[in-house]
């Protein structure tokens, strides 16, 4: 799976979880302060 942020970071994750954990992890390094549920950064996910 992978989702496009909104500043061009492609994130990748071989499932859900994986791409959640991606999704946080670059939104702590890149986006301090933002946080997004589970449900949001699956809502930007494709499969
Ligand atoms: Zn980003």
């Amino acid at each position: 799976m992978q989702m496009n942020c909104p500043c061009g970071e492609l994130i990748t994750g071989a499932g859900e979880d994986e791409l959640v954990d991606a999704a946080r992890a670059h939104l702590t390094a890149a986006h301090p302060g933002r946080a997004y549920t589970r449900d949001q950064i699956l809502f930007f996910a494709d499969e």
